[in-house]
């Protein structure tokens, strides 16, 4: 989640980040905790199943005590995979962060160059932040597109377009945005209609896409969302006129201030100030919280968010989400009636009984 692929792509390698798979956890039920996330039992299963080794190595970050175990798990079943583990500071606002921050990334840099016996060269990696910062721009264009109601791509759609900006070649993704971003230009469409919501969480992993049809087929519309597989993805580019290793360390820390990350301890940042300030801004009337069972970085941030949901008045859901079994009809019946409850409360109308309020907030 932390870590700049940039530095990979500026000595000539294809960085692609590991995605959840969608087959039923096999091999990695055992080796992992069964309280680990679904993405990190994923991740285990497939290098059990032997799926990673067209990687030539794999780099780790410490956003979660989680990832941990699973880098262990890695090693264990394959020692001849390298494996790097970086780890930049989480306490974000300490005068020795970026510092500190800038020692790690350039560390990592050195082990990139040693892996693939490049040498990373200034320009070689100003190349690439600039390649990586128009990727990035372009997709937030989209985002204000959708703000703006001019395009009607769903939340499958964007997911499409921000995951493969994750597993593809950047320059060619790159042309495809333009591309694409033309043609919206050209023939614009108009919003769908739908009560207008905001998703939120997801770390790692992308919620699946049938969850994302359902959430759209209830009567919403998502003009929003901070997940991973979403806008946090693309929130923040890299300065181009900097030191590219000060750029680097600078994205880093500021990337927390555009969109607050859980795994992360800022005291300037509030996740749930920052998700009150941009449903105003993309016009949000409720919000759906997107919980990956076990994720312990979001279950800790989820009660502020509960409670500044309440005190504004914000109707919110909570859903909890498992890589195999997820009980699709119930969160459906909740659905329908968080959007119906939504829709009361615009009309300035109280919900009727308590069994509603606890509906609105679950
Ligand atoms: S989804 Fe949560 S628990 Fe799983 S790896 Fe990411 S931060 Fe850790």
């Amino acid at each position: 989640m932390h870590f700049p692929v940039e530095l990979a792509h500026a000595a000539g390698a294809l960085p692609v980040i590991i995605q959840e798979a969608e087959d039923p956890i096999t091999d990695g039920e055992g080796a992992v905790f069964s309280f680990y996330c679904g993405y990190n039992r994923s991740v285990a299963d497939q290098a059990l199943k032997g799926r990673l080794k067209f990687l030539d190595a794999i780099m780790f970050g410490d956003h979660c005590v989680q990832l941990l175990g699973t880098a262990d798990i890695i090693r264990w079943h394959d020692p001849e995979l390298p494996i790097v583990f970086e780890q930049p500071v989480s306490s974000l606002d300490m005068d020795w962060a970026f510092d500190e921050t800038r020692s790690v990334y350039v560390k990592l840099k050195e082990d990139v160059e040693e892996l693939l016996g490049a040498r990373i060269t200034d320009d070689a990696l100003k190349a690439s932040i600039s390649l990586f910062n128009r990727n990035r721009q372009l997709i937030r264009k989209i985002y204000e597109m959708r703000v703006a109601g001019t395009t009607d791509l769903s939340a499958r759609q964007m997911q499409h377009i921000i995951k493969s900006s994750m597993v593809m070649d950047r320059q060619e993704h790159t042309g495809l945005l333009e591309r694409l971003v033309e043609a919206i230009e050209a023939r614009p469409a108009s919003r769908r209609q739908g009560m207008p919501v905001y998703l939120s969480g997801h770390l790692c992993q992308a919620p699946k896409l049938e969850l994302l049809d359902m959430i759209e087929s209830t009567g919403t519309v998502v003009v929003g969302d901070d997940l991973y597989h979403g806008y946090r993805f693309i929130s923040t580019d890299i300065d181009e006129e900097d030191d590219p290793m000060t750029a680097l360390a600078n994205w880093y820390l500021r990337k927390n201030e555009k969109v607050p990350c859980p795994t992360r301890a800022d005291g300037d940042a509030d996740w749930d100030e920052f998700l009150v300030r941009d449903m105003r801004r993309t016009g949000a009337e409720g919000l759906i919280v997107l919980v990956a069972k076990f994720c312990e970085p979001h279950m800790y941030y989820f009660p502020e968010i509960q409670e500044r949901c309440r005190r504004e008045g914000i109707p919110m859901l909570k859903l909890e989400t498992e890589h195999d079994s997820m009980p699709m009809e119930a969160f459906k019946t909740r659905l329908e009636t968080f959007v119906e409850v939504a829709r009361r409360r615009r009309r300035h109308e109280k919900p009727e009984s308590k069994q509603e309020r606890s509906h609105a907030q679950c």
